[in-house]
């Protein structure tokens, strides 16, 4: 297929890794984000062992093991920290490599930008794309301050509240689960080594490296309310949250003291079961399927989207024929993901732990599957 001129609409994990491995491709490629500033600080993540994989497939796995934490196993415990059931999936890079790795968001965002830029695209902050006028064989973006920009394909990784998704006529909205998931940062404390749970009578938390001396604490919350209320203390609430923890984490909660550095969201899923394209306009990522939390799979989906994409583009004679082959290839692997990380949540709700691990154990080995 002849270069194209691609504009990608967001630039999270999705939108940036996308601009990776389509500029590999000779494509040219814009990223047009509507913040000003990329992330400075901000909550960890987990990159699962597909994210893994589909980042070595760009050569960047080790970029990101190297910024983040290796991790090998899962301990889930009780509150008090015994454990009661340790998981310890083979690596999905090869032996000897990491299962999973815990990272800083900035820390993550700093590489995908410059593998992006490496590879010739362009980032551009600031760039609030407001409309998307699909013609067929080409597509028009109006950017806030008035900018248009006519390209071959929009790759629209524009998240959750995705307004490409309404753009192109796709009507389904995010549900709210009745649930929140807050993070923030702490010291890993030098015993903190693997992704640790504590499954306690109202709430699960848990703790992961993200570097040396970083990890990030999350807990969830059932709440009848989607929207966070701006005045409260988060970090009281999320020390609060986290009482039920005894020992280390108790002393840990205790240090838990800048709102600042604390997130509560609330957890939404939608999948979008018609194609994820009309003409030249394609979703991927949050836009196309987000799922609540209990897969940490969110962000392996979205660099897992931005690398097939890129392929099928390399593969076809068409667009359509690339963008009809790319959501036939993803659509089975993303409800996977949405529906498990729900029936983890109901589970959770009502406290059947032992069910909850066991459909997670279940997905992750249904994803070691290649994408
Ligand atoms: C609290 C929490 C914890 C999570 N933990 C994990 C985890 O441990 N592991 C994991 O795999 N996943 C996790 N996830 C899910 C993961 O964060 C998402 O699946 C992932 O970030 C999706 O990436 P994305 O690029 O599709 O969307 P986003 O990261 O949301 O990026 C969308 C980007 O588009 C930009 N944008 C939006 N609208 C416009 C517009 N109109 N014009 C221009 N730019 C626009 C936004 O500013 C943003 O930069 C978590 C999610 C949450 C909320």
């Amino acid at each position: 297929m002849a270069a194209l001129n691609i504009a990608v609409v967001g630039g999270g994990i999705a939108g940036l890794t996308a601009a990776t491995a389509l500029s590999r491709q000779g494509h040219r490629v814009e990223v047009l984000e509507r913040q000003s500033e990329w992330p400075a600080v901000g909550w960890g993540l987990t990159l699962t062992g597909p994210a893994l994989r589909a980042l070595r497939s760009i050569g960047l796995d080790q970029a990101c093991i190297a910024v983040g934490y290796p991790i090998d196993s899962i301990n889930n415990c009780d509150v008090r920290g015994v454990t009661f059931h340790t998981v310890e999936p083979p690596s999905l890079l090869g032996p000897g490599e990491p299962v999973m790795v815990g990272i800083g968001r900035p820390a993550l965002s700093r590489v995908l930008r410059e593998a992006a830029q490496n590879a010739g695209a362009t980032l551009t902050l600031g760039a609030k794309v407001v409309s998307i006028d699909d013609e067929g064989d080409s597509a028009t973006l109006v950017l806030d301050d008035g900018t248009r920009k006519t390209v071959d394909l929009v790759v629209a990784g524009d998240g959750v509240h995705s307004a490409a998704r309404t753009a192109i006529g796709i009507d389904e909205e995010p549900r709210f689960l009745g649930q929140a998931v807050w993070r923030t940062t702490v010291q890993r404390p030098s015993s903190i080594d693997r992704l640790t749970t504590f499954n306690g009578q109202e709430h699960s938390s848990g703790i992961i490296p993200i570097s040396e001396h970083d990890a990030y604490v999350f807990t969830t919350q059932i709440v009848d309310d989607r929207s966070a209320d701006a005045d409260v203390d988060l970090a009281a609430d999320l020390r609060e949250l986290l009482s039920p923890l005894e020992g280390e984490m108790a002393a840990l909660r205790d240090g838990i003291v800048d709102s600042e550095r604390v997130v509560r969201r609330p957890v939404m899923a939608i999948i979008v079961e018609e194609p994820w394209y009309r003409g030249r306009t394609v979703l991927i990522g949050d836009a196309a399927h987000t799922c609540a939390p209990g897969m940490v799979s969110g962000a392996a989906l979205a660099i897992e989207d931005a690398v097939t994409l890129a392929d099928e583009l390399g593969a076809r004679e068409s667009v359509a024929g690339a963008l009809d082959a790319f959501f036939r290839r993803r659509l089975d692997r993303a409800r996977l993901v949405v529906e498990a990380s729900e029936e983890m949540t109901k589970a959770e709700f009502e406290h059947r732990y032992a069910e909850e691990h066991e459909i997670q154990d279940r997905a992750f080995a249904a994803l070691a599957a290649p994408a």
